[in-house]
């Protein structure tokens, strides 16, 4: 038989991604495949490697749903297929959901498998809604019960009798459909209407919600507000230590200003990591979908032509980070600048390697600090900056400084605008406006885009450059509605610009067009707006 893959049954926990176990984490990480359910929370398939193969066997309201055995042959397909599957089942894999099932059908295949245990969702979302399920003097015991089982079934699992007499929390998974038949039946075995009781909806989520009351009113309160499957129920005195623990009222998660607010982040993958980790830090969930890939143009006749006249430059003029990194890159192919020999002999090349600039007569601009910071790790001891940080105030500078016939590159991308070069020309100045880098509409997660916004999980998308909107607007087509409600953040007035140019409405841009600027700017506009939902 040829070599067999490894199952590890997983607990992903009750939603909240901080609630992975490490184990779990890595696994997911590294995992070839992943075969998950519905309540695994999209943030969470986010960490899995770009080529797992993702199976979603969860069962969809609507449609018609994977039935165990498919689901067990699916497993025992993906270990003939794969070497490491991740079955990711939510909270723990062996409080219901059939875990322990279809670790028997594994263990009956020959197929080797592994249980990680999760943060079951019977005790985390009760304590995400700061209900203890013990505590001294009110339980000291907790029952854990299905709420599914059909209650008009002949033969009950369930002794309601025996339940409604045993001390302690009750807790009732699955039971949201049923929660009529489950209080009378406890009512009826002799449970006091007065019991207090309380509901969580999508514990640990930054959407949780709850109601409390008690055995008697649980029920109206639950229909009142409309309160759904996932959801745990939680009957005992415990429910009261609720007020115990918000002596002000207010949950015990102190909530980050931008927790429960989902951020779309469109900047190139290998640039979004500042951008995702302010946000972040304010307790936004970021969604990555880069609209924009760049490639180097190292070899092309016009930066091959620039790098042999390099030392004839008085300026070079530099306006992202990408143009330094396909600059320096281009300065290290085998025949850049000095030498480039006729006679196709290469190993005149690499006096700059080590100190790239050291050897440049031309003076170095920059548009912005985080250009700048990368102009000077690469060893450039003195950059211009404009005090804002726009390429037009780049130019006013400039034109302070130059004089007729001196001679500036411009180091740029393909899609870069024409205003500087135009700027110096128009005052005689030799201008070469070079593209280092290839500026390439990335689109490949157009589903995945329209996808979390029909879903209305996206709260605000962020754009840094004018091509990742002209590309956003691509994408998006004609499904333009989709955006009602989402917040549209601009890092400068040019981006801002090519927004309503096309059509869009800017929800706010950076003070300065930097990054940091950019996540304050998202924070500012996401709260305003939370409160004026409130209010
Ligand atoms: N193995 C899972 C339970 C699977 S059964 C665990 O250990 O948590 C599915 C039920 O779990 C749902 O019907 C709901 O009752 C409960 N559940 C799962 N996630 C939940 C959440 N975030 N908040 C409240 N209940 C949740």
């Amino acid at each position: 038989m040829a070599e067999c893959g490894k199952v590890f049954l997983v607990g992903a926990g009750p939603g909240d991604p901080d609630l992975l176990t490490v184990a779990a984490k890595r696994l997911i990480e590294t995992a070839d495949a992943i075969v998950y359910d519905r309540l695994i929370s999209p943030h969470i398939l986010d960490c899995a490697r770009a080529d797992c193969e993702k199976i979603f066997v969860g069962k969809e309201p609507e449609h018609s749903s994977h039935t165990q055995a498919d689901i067990n042959s699916v497993l025992v397909d993906c270990a003939g297929r794969h070497h490491c599957i991740v079955r990711l089942k939510g909270g723990d894999p062996y409080v219901f959901g059939r875990g322990g099932e279809e670790a028997t059908h594994l263990a009956k295949n020959g197929i080797e498998f592994e249980v990680i245990p999760g943060v079951t969702s019977a005790i985390a979302a009760p304590a995400a809604a700061d209900i203890p399920l013990t505590y001294r003097g009110y339980a000291s015991q907790f029952t854990v019960v299905t709420g599914h089982e059909d209650p008009e079934k002949a033969e009950s699992d369930i002794n309601w009798d025996v339940l409604a007499h045993t001390p302690g929390t009750l807790v009732f998974l699955m039971g949201m459909k049923n929660i009529g038949l489950i209080v009378s039946r406890l009512v009826t075995a002799g449970l006091a209407e007065s019991t207090p009781a309380a509901v969580v909806e999508h514990g640990t989520l930054p959407n949780q919600r709850e109601v409390a009351g008690t055995l008697g009113t649980i029920e109206a309160l639950v229909n009142a507000e409309g309160i759904t499957n996932p959801a745990v129920i939680v009957i005992g005195s415990v429910v009261s230590c609720r007020e115990l623990l918000r002596p002000n009222g207010a949950p015990s998660k102190q909530h980050a200003p931008l927790a429960g607010k989902t951020v779309c982040v469109t900047r190139a993958r290998e640039q979004a990591s500042s951008l995702k980790e302010g946000l972040e830090a304010l307790g936004a969930h970021v969604v990555e979908i880069p609209l924009i890939r760049f490639e180097g143009l190292e070899a092309s006749p016009e930066v091959v032509a620039a790098l042999d006249a390099i030392d004839s430059y008085d300026w070079i003029v530099f306006d992202s980070v990408n143009g330094v990194k396909y600059f320096l890159s281009a300065l290290e192919m085998p025949d850049a600048s000095s030498g480039n020999p006729a006679d196709g002999e290469t190993e005149a090349v690499a006096p700059r390697l080590g100190d790239p600039f050291g050897n440049l007569p031309a003076k170095i601009a920059a548009v912005g600090p985080a250009t700048k910071k990368a102009l000077e790790e690469a060893g450039v001891g003195e950059v211009l900056m404009p005090e804002r940080f726009t390429t037009d105030d780049l130019l006013a500078e400039l034109l302070g400084i130059l004089n007729e016939g001196d001679r500036v590159l411009i180091v740029s991308s393909d899609k870069a605008r024409t205003a500087m070069r135009d700027g110096l020309v128009a005052k005689n100045i030799v201008a070469d406006l070079v593209p280092f880098y290839r500026n390439i509409a990335a689109l490949e997660d157009r589903e995945k885009l329209t996808a979390a916004l029909r879903e209305g999980s996206i709260d605000a998308i962020t754009f840094t450059c004018s091509s990742a909107v002209v590309n956003f607007a691509d994408l998006i087509g004609d499904a333009r509605d989709l955006l009602e409600g989402v917040a549209l953040y601009s890092i400068g007035p040019v981006t801002t610009a090519t927004l309503a140019e096309r059509g869009f409405t800017c929800a706010g841009e950076a003070d300065n067009a930097r990054i940091p600027d950019l996540v304050t700017c998202v924070k500012q506009g996401l709260q305003t707006r939370r409160d004026e939902v409130s209010a």
